[in-house]
């Protein structure tokens, strides 16, 4: 009777740079199992790990360790996604899809490496990556069903065979491979060691009906590339990209500034989450926390001494002992106001975190503030063309700076700005994007 030691295969784990999904796909690949057999014989921890890699691995890893009769713990990178991204918060690709080499993949070979939507061309064959099925273009995705695994391993979410000859065994030899991932592993290494993502960057999409609010935001494609384009003068010993990654700035133009956080401070004697408290949504009225800060009391005077309109108003209240802005819902969106949420969320635990929420909303503010002026107006400006926004607080050889970028829509973007409409349902604090064709049937 077969046991988990006894599937053919099951040694082949030692190959440093392969995915734990790889493996395990493998083997229930090569041995045929039935999704009872793959139940019985494979622990569960290692089928989480293997089909549920975008969750964080660290601890499951440790936990599976333990599991391997081998007692040998799996590597970061043999284990997690993340460990391959130079940013994850950055990270342009949906975690949830598999990215692949087609010739690797057609081995029966993945890399978590893949993952990162920076790498363009597989490092080893420079054929560029893919997420999409090669034989029906369907996406692939980890797994399709939660119970399922014999569908699932190394194929597309249509259930094309994507495992090609994975029977075969492993060509080219595995040293060769390796040698050639090493450089790609030392270089996101590299990378991280001296660049890391202290608060953010957050995103927010426009216009707001590309993007439904409980979604994960991620950048369009290009802004990582930006980034370490502007880290460049600030971190000349940075290596610089290979040819194997992805060098266009796709549509994004990033800024990266000295950070100096506008003092300012949560009111004291509360408890830490009650300054999120306030934030809510209305038909009417959107209400978000105001720190104490000089610096944003002067912002607001300059943002009430602008041309009064019946479109353009906002007022601080006193709630409880938390002051808040309230303004009309139709000056921000969602995703603002959601991007403005997070940052006040990690404010309670990243030193001049209020800062940076006390410049992200006056930014959020001058951003509505010119929509309005561009939509009373009736005319297509930068602003209503805008499609997607950026910001955080990023370290640079331990000293910190703000990273600020933005990315232009195609012309695509004018029309959805122009059908543009917000459904309300205040009692979820939110105001549900949709088309105004969509909302009129
Ligand atoms: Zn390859
Ligand atoms: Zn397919």
């Amino acid at each position: 009777m077969a046991t988990l030691t006894t599937l053919i295969g099951f040694h082949a784990r030692d190959r440093p740079f392969e995915s734990f999904y790889s493996y395990v796909a493998r083997l229930i690949r090569v041995n045929h199992l039935t999704d009872r057999e793959i139940r019985k014989l494979i622990p569960a921890d290692w089928l989480r790990l293997a089909f549920e890699p975008e969750h964080d691995a660290i601890a499951l890893m440790q936990r599976c360790s333990a599991l391997t009769p081998d007692e040998q713990p799996l590597e970061p990178h043999q284990a997690s996604i993340h460990a391959w991204l130079p940013m994850p918060s950055m990270e342009s690709h949906p975690f949830e899809r598999l990215r692949y080499c087609p010739e690797c993949l057609g081995q029966g070979w993945h890399s978590y490496a893949f993952q990162a939507r920076f790498l363009l061309r597989c490092p080893y064959h420079r054929v560029p990556l893919k997420d999409v099925c090669w034989s029906c273009g369907a996406p692939i995705a980890w797994r399709r069903h939660p119970h399922t695994y014999a569908g699932d391993a190394l194929r597309c979410t249509r259930g094309c065979d994507i495992g090609g000859n994975v029977i075969g065994g492993i060509l080219p030899p595995p040293d060769e491979l390796t040698a050639s991932w090493i450089m790609q592993w030392q270089w996101v290494q590299q990378f991280r060691r001296r660049v890391t993502a202290t608060n953010g960057p957050i995103y927010v999409m426009y216009p707001p009906c590309q993007r439904i609010w409980m979604e994960v935001d991620l950048p369009t494609s290009g802004a990582f590339a930006a980034l370490l384009d502007a880290t460049r003068s600030l971190a000349p010993r940075l290596s610089p990209p290979t040819p194997d990654h992805d060098t266009s700035h796709g549509a994004w133009t990033l800024a990266i500034e000295r950070w100096s956080a506008p003092p300012g401070h949560w009111p004291s004697g509360e408890a830490m989450d009650a300054v999120l408290h306030p934030f809510r949504r209305g038909a009417y009225e959107t209400v978000l926390p105001l720190p104490t800060s000089a610096w944003l009391d002067d912002q607001f005077e300059r943002l009430k001494g602008r041309e009064f309109s019946t479109h353009w108003s906002f007022e601080a209240r006193r709630e409880q002992s938390i002051d808040v802005l309230v303004l009309p819902s139709h000056l921000i969106t969602n995703t603002e106001l959601l991007a403005l949420y997070r940052i006040a969320m990690t404010s309670l635990e990243i030193d001049s975190g209020v800062g940076l929420y006390a410049r992200t909303l006056i930014d959020t503010l001058d951003i509505a503030y010119h929509r309005r002026c561009a939509w009373d107006g009736l005319e297509t400006t930068d602003i209503l063309n805008m499609s997607e926004r950026l910001d955080g607080l990023i370290q640079i050889d331990g000293q910190t700076f703000r990273v600020t970028g933005s990315a232009a829509c195609s012309g695509a973007g004018e029309q959805a700005w122009a059908a543009y409409a917000e459904q309300s349902y205040p009692d979820a604090w939110v105001i549900y994007p949709a088309s105004a064709q969509a909302l009129r049937r």
